[in-house]
């Protein structure tokens, strides 16, 4: 058998990094999707090599279906059979009450994090599923606790997406179940990353910590231990689940 194929959607920065790192080191050859930041996926791919393992960065926009289909082809055609797919890219915007969004706003964030996450699991199930002549594999998609508290006054838009990922993961998780494939999803809490740059507040994990249980905010390496766990075969009867990497909040 080849080497194992990984595609993570945002894997030039934060939790999608850490976890394209974390995936070579566990042997994976493995594409790192970006859509603007060459440098940062390219030092990504970069420090993969360097490490002995093989890596691609391929740009593309989750909220473009032909973005996606050409994402899936270069996989296909440079790495070989996808083996496992992190729906990792997400994204949101500055920091509202729901009185003062737009359509187009709301319509921006729940494109690419509701249907940019199903159409790249289409595209995976295409692959991946015995009764299409796959070998099988492995989805993990990046819901948040946001889906549980809603995020009031920051991003409720953000949350109802996160809540559809939830309900998605459920649902493909047992259409695909007898075909090789475990669908699965991690909530992280507070995460240091720079999402929350793009919601206004750069130090919104510090601003909030002590709330959290355990008193700290996260790291994407944390998170990215709980996706390559459910990748793994250490997680082999295990679909349509979810892990909360949230300190305890
Ligand atoms: P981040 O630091 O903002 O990084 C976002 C990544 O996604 C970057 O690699 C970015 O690419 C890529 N990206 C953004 N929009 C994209 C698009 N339309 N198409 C393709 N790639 C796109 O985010 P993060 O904090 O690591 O979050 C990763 C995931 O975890 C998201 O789904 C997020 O909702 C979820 N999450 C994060 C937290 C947290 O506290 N950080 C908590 C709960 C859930 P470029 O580098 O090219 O911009």
């Amino acid at each position: 058998m080849g080497q194992k194929v990984i595609l993570v959607t945002g894997g030039s920065r934060g939790i999608g990094a850490a976890t394209a790192q974390l995936a070579a080191a566990r042997g994976y050859a493995v594409c790192v999707n970006y859509v603007s930041n060459r440098a940062a996926a390219d030092a990504v791919v970069n420090d993969i090599k360097s490490k002995g393992g093989k890596a691609i960065a391929v740009a593309g926009d989750v909220a473009k279906e032909a973005d996606i289909v050409h994402l899936f082809d270069t996989v296909d055609k440079e790495l070989g059979p996808l083996s496992a797919l992190v729906n990792n890219a997400g994204v949101l915007d500055h920091q509202s009450r729901l009185q003062d969004m737009t359509a187009e706003r709301i319509n921006r964030v729940l494109l690419a994090n509701i249907t940019g996450s199903l159409l790249c699991a289409r595209e995976a199930v295409r692959r991946m599923s015995t009764r299409n002549g796959g070998s099988g594999g492995g989805i993990v998609n990046l819901s948040s606790m946001a889906a549980k508290l809603g995020g009031p006054g920051e991003y409720v838009d953000y949350a109802a997406s996160k809540g559809a990922i939830d309900a998605f993961t459920i649902g493909l998780a047992k259409e695909v179940a007898a075909e090789g494939i475990r669908v699965n999803a991690v909530r992280p809490g507070l995460i240091y990353t720079d999402i929350h740059a793009s919601g206004g507040e750069a130090g919104r994990v510090d601003r909030l910590k002590d709330a959290v249980p355990m008193k700290r905010g996260g790291t994407a390496e944390e998170v990215a231990h709980a996706i390559m766990w459910l990748l793994s075969d250490e997680a082999s009867y295990a679909t349509g689940t979810f892990i909360d990497i949230s300190g305890g909040r």
